[in-house]
């Protein structure tokens, strides 16, 4: 079902009031708790990644209005990330598993001719997006994992290198020796506290033409047990993206986005007529509905971070957070920016879950 031009320029105020009557095809969301933002005007192009893409969609950006591809320029973008070794959250000074390894996971989807790549577990490649477009592009296969990825991407003629710094070596140890007090590492020094855990990096885009592709590359969770395989590198969960609908990608915790095939799900919520805004919310009221209760609080709340992103084919866009206080990265051509995320829950932090709970 197409989604028609009233819907695209309804307003916060009546879409809140349009979910509360029952309006969405899905569960009603919490309001009138639920954090929505006025609505956005549409414009093309268009790149809207997460927070930590805020220089890589304005390099997509630039790329698309001279005339690159959608999925070329994203994975341009996400580069700038992956190789920047102070982004503790993907490719190069990605933070490693619990034995000090990074381990770095991608997907893409490119929109017009409906193809996907994927790579889960590859280590000593430092732009796993690319590894992630290299199977799409020249196999017959959609995901490739761990040693035979990698050596799939030499073969293609990636080069490897050590992806560990000084820093995140460090931060690993710290993090090592604090994991019990009666283990035989002592506490360093200085009691830098070891906060970042999880981060991730999704861009999504759509051309002057209506053309959509979509991305997503991490090193996944912090000190996650080695072979771990998160949510970015599942087509559908990670990013998905229609050239008939548009694009969606997450960034937080993998494992609670899988259960609901997220990017996915907030596709075909916008395919039958949400707004980026309502889909993203309504997927994040599905993950809560579907979380085991130790991650949750007594209140029914997440333990956990979980951002959502989601554009249409026609130009309009939103982030979403459980909580307030997320952002996200906008391109367009009023230049880029970072925008407010759509949340559920309004003025509260993340809850924090007692030692024994976690
Ligand atoms: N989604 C990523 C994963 O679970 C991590 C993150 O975004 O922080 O691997």
């Amino acid at each position: 079902m197409s989604v028609s031009r009233r819907d695209f320029i309804a307003t916060g105020a009546s879409t809140a009031a349009a979910i509360a009557a029952g309006a969405s095809p899905a569960v009603a969301l919490p309001s009138p708790a639920a954090g929505l933002r006025s609505a956005r005007p549409a414009s093309r192009p268009l790149v809207i990644a997460s927070t930590n893409g805020l220089r890589g969609v304005k390099l997509a950006y630039d790329q698309i209005v001279a005339g690159a591809d959608t999925l070329d320029a994203i994975i341009a973008g996400v580069n700038l990330v992956e190789l920047d070794p102070d982004d503790q959250s993907v490719g190069l000074g990605g933070l490693p598993n619990e034995e000090g390894v990074v381990q770095l996971d991608a997907s893409v989807m490119h929109g017009p001719t409906r193809r996907a790549g994927a790579v889960g577990c590859l280590e000593d490649i430092a732009t796993p997006s690319l590894v992630a477009k290299a199977v799409m592009d020249y196999t017959d296969h959609i995901m490739l994992v761990g040693a035979d990825a990698r050596r799939f991407a030499i073969n293609m003629g990636f080069k490897t290198q050590d992806l560990l710094t000084e820093k995140t070596r460090q931060d690993w140890l710290r993090w090592k020796a604090r994991l019990n007090r009666r283990d035989a590492w002592l506490d360093h020094d200085d009691d830098v506290r070891i906060k970042f855990t999880t981060g991730t990096i999704n861009m999504n885009a759509v051309n002057a033409a209506g053309d959509v592709s979509s991305c997503t590359t991490t090193s996944g969770m912090a000190w996650k047990v080695p072979g771990r395989v998160g949510d970015s590198p599942i087509i559908g969960a990670g990013q998905y993206c229609d050239n008939t609908v548009g694009a969606a990608g997450s960034t937080g915790r993998g494992e609670a986005n899988i259960k609901v095939c997220g990017a996915f799900l907030a596709v075909e919520f916008m395919r039958n007529g949400m707004s980026p805004e309502q889909a993203l919310l309504t997927v994040i009221e599905r993950v809560i509905a579907m979380t085991e209760s130790r991650l949750l609080d007594p209140k029914g709340r997440p333990y956990f971070d979980l951002n959502f992103y989601a554009m249409t084919k026609d130009g309009r866009y939103a982030g979403a957070s459980a909580y307030e206080g997320s952002d996200f990265a906008v391109c367009d051509e009023k230049g880029a920016r970072v925008e407010p995320c759509a949340f559920l829950y309004p003025g509260s932090q993340r809850p924090v879950a007692a030692p024994a709970e976690r």
